[in-house]
């Protein structure tokens, strides 16, 4: 069969297809934010044009459907497949009975890759999406935001929200004639728990953008078993639902950062340190790199989609142990030229040593300069003293504490903390290293006996946790409500009694 002939049918089929196209368009609004992916090539409909709709959720398109076609009609069919039938009573074409051929127009019904694997159609008005410099918000409001769920950092909030300020006022302007605005990747330095990972998400969702949360420690170089460094793009790619504009735009969270660093005394390849790093040079700069959609790797039957790093917010985050004995060995060299040398232990007490972090002390840890060097904002956070821990506790507006409080309330009681109760969870929480990630274990673990006891008893109005509860020598005070009925929220002082 000729390409002319097989023109012919599609021209037919096409027109036959547009009635019930307008049909089936509006039963499947909800897939059409999808767009189809070719199942011999790949390529998104955006790429490879129309597609051919077959049965069990096939597409295919335009292009793979000529070579398919190309390669059938090497079969000498004499110009049977473009014979129609003529419907001569027994609804048999031309003289062959009971042969009936696949009209392709039916085929073009509902695109059948799920929508997890499929790229979200760009927006028809290109300017619409584009982000309005005068809807940015500005540093101080950023940072007013930030102040309301994290406690403490005021200096690391300060940083963050003029750079991602800078960051998208460079998005929003594109390239700007000859000076072209640095992209405001960051590193940032600070003990595990200290709020790191909680301060990106939280600037991601104030922003409404797209943010993927990576661990360094599971990224390998290409080839070898672990995520390859493209990966993370592939998470930000999931996390704006296949959105590509979308997560052109967001925030990727490298985790654990210090874990690439170059590993010392080896002699075999440095698969997931220095390698890594390497491999993420043209990431951070700003790349077209095509990501697996809806798959962590790249495998025949994954549909790829092309991403443009360059607008991308590479935030990286580690605890870098032993930073602070290169930092001190630094100093102390300074300190001891001269006549002026001052004892070697001058800075071991030193509460925040990190703080004087140098890119060279980086370098000494055993992040490549390129790499460092594309990291331009570089800024540490405190370790957590007992007073901060006490007001993660209490202050944010999703506070732990308020939420067991709403909790309770639900069942109309009242739960207090004595102050005394929220500096030993603190000093316990404190104890652990784990900065606030163990304020939560500790809270969890004498609550249940709260949480379980409580609903029990439908006298009881009010909790109060005490010191002595926290330390296991006492109970908390159980109030018990006067007269439930008529006043629910009047209590009154009847017992209060030791729980355990
Ligand atoms: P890391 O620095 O190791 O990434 P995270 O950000 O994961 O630590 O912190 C763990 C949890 O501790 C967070 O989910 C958050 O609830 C709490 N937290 C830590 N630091 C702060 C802070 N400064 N203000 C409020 N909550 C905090």
């Amino acid at each position: 069969m000729s390409d002319d002939r097989y023109h012919d049918t599609e021209e037919e089929n096409t027109q036959d297809a547009k009635g019930k196209e307008s049909e089936t368009n509006d039963q499947n609004e909800s897939h059409s934010d999808y767009e189809d992916v070719c199942f011999i090539c790949r390529r998104p409909e955006s790429k490879a044009g129309k597609m051919f709709r077959l049965p069990n959720h096939i597409c295919v398109c335009d292009d793979c459907m000529h070579k398919t076609m190309d390669a059938v009609s090497q079969f000498d069919y004499q110009g049977l497949l473009n014979q129609p039938p003529t419907g001569d009573g027994d609804g048999n074409g031309n003289g062959f009975p009971n042969i009936s051929f696949v009209n392709l127009a039916d085929l073009q019904g509902d695109g059948g890759i799920p929508n997890k694997q499929k790229i979200k159609k760009k927006k028809k008005s290109d300017g619409a999406a584009e982000i309005d410099i005068k809807n940015i918000l500005p540093p101080h409001k950023i940072k007013a935001k930030l102040d309301e769920y994290v406690v403490g950092q005021e200096h690391a909030k300060k940083v963050m929200s003029v750079a991602v300020y800078n960051h998208y006022k460079r998005v929003a302007t594109g390239t700007m004639d000859e000076i072209e605005i640095e992209k405001s990747n960051m590193l940032m330095i600070g003990p595990t728990g200290c709020g790191k990972t909680y301060l990106v998400k939280t600037l991601a969702r104030l922003l409404d953008v797209p943010l993927a949360i990576a661990d360094a420690t599971s990224l390998t170089e290409a080839g070898y078993i672990g995520d390859d460094i493209e990966s993370v793009v592939s998470k930000l790619l999931a996390a704006a639902e296949n959105d590509v504009e979308r997560a052109e735009r967001g925030i990727i969270f490298i985790d654990e950062i210090d874990k690439i660093a170059k590993k010392r005394n080896t002699n075999s390849r440095d698969v997931s340190g220095e390698s890594v790093q390497q491999g993420m040079l043209k990431l951070l700069e700003g790349a077209e790199v095509e990501v697996p959609v809806g798959a962590n790797s790249k495998n025949a039957m994954v549909p790829l989609a092309t991403v443009n790093t360059r607008n991308i917010l590479f935030i990286c985050g580690g605890a870098f142990p032993d930073l602070e004995e290169i930092i001190k060995q630094r100093l102390n060299k300074r300190t001891s030229i001269g006549y002026t040398a001052e004892l070697k232990d001058k800075y071991d007490k030193e509460k925040n040593i990190l703080s004087r972090v140098t890119v060279e002390d980086i370098k000494k840890f055993g992040m490549i300069p390129e790499f460092i060097g594309r990291l331009p904002i570089i800024f540490t956070l405190e370790g957590l003293s007992k007073e901060m821990m006490v007001k993660i506790l209490e202050e944010p507006k999703n506070a732990i504490l308020k939420q067991y409080q709403k909790l309770l309330e639900l069942d109309e009681v009242k739960l207090e903390f004595e102050q005394g109760a929220l500096e030993a969870i603190a000093e316990k929480a404190m104890e652990k290293d784990t900065g606030a990630r163990a304020l939560r274990a500790i809270i969890e673990e004498f609550m249940l006996d709260i949480m379980y006891e409580v609903p029990k008893d439908e006298n009881i109005g009010r909790v109060t946790i005490t010191r002595a509860y926290i330390e296991g020598t006492g109970g908390p005070i159980i109030d018990i409500r006067s007269n439930s009925l008529e006043h629910p929220d009047r209590l009154n002082v009847i017992e209060s009694s030791a729980a355990r």
